[in-house]
């Protein structure tokens, strides 16, 4: 598998590309949606491997998960119509700040365990889904929402083929035993989980998606 720092200058590198072919082809109306977008991007590419046991990279996965979730709140609020006092604001930014930071990693590893659900292609279409329908509570439009959720599920899905890549040396010689795990589809060895959350990505597609 790709080690973190791979991962991260991959991650940044595909992420201010994608970014700037968009920005040239007129997506992005604001330079911040731009910004934005590559954010999500440089976090989708670390994002799988939040399930590894207590390792740097959750670490530092679970604080900028933290400090991303403080700025959606904040996004949140500012969306919001009819003002919200600082100090209700400041409180909300810290619990969010330290449900996030502590009890992240604390729900991760007692469900799951490393290339499991949550390194798996499945989960990176929830995650952009998710966002996409975050994005529209707030008032995004469609195409906007939708963007700004494949960015994050781009970055998702970078991880998982390079950690794909590097199960196979360079030479195609060998192949590790990690081969194929990376960009799991399905699992028969736990058939339950997966096919919950297919049906999950399909109760969140129906309804909460606008169609036609
Ligand atoms: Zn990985």
């Amino acid at each position: 598998m790709a080690n973190f720092r791979t991962h991260l200058t991959a991650g940044t590198i595909t992420g201010i590309i994608g970014g700037g072919v968009c920005w040239q082809y007129g997506f992005f109306l604001k330079a911040s949606h731009l910004i934005i977008a590559i954010g999500l991007f440089i976090i989708g590419s670390i994002l799988p491997d939040i399930d590894a046991e207590s390792s740097i990279p959750t670490k530092i996965v679970v604080s900028l998960s933290s400090f991303l979730a403080v700025g959606l709140v904040l996004v949140s609020i500012a969306n919001i119509n009819g003002s919200i006092e600082i100090v209700v604001q400041t409180v909300l930014c810290i619990v969010t700040y330290i449900l996030i930071k502590y009890l992240l990693p604390k729900i991760l590893s007692s469900i799951t365990y490393h290339r499991g659900l949550i390194h798996s292609v499945p989960m990176g279409i929830l995650i952009s889904l998710v966002l996409m329908v975050y994005f529209l509570s707030i008032d995004y439009e469609i195409f906007m929402a939708g963007l700004l959720g494949s960015f994050l599920g781009g970055g998702f899905f970078l991880h998982l083929m390079l950690d794909e890549l590097y199960s196979v040396n360079i030479f195609g010689a060998r192949i590790k035993s990690s081969f194929g795990t990376a960009l799991q589809i399905f699992s028969f060895t736990q058939p339950i989980r997966y096919i919950l959350l297919y049906l999950v990505i399909g109760y969140v597609y129906f309804n909460f998606i606008p169609h036609g």
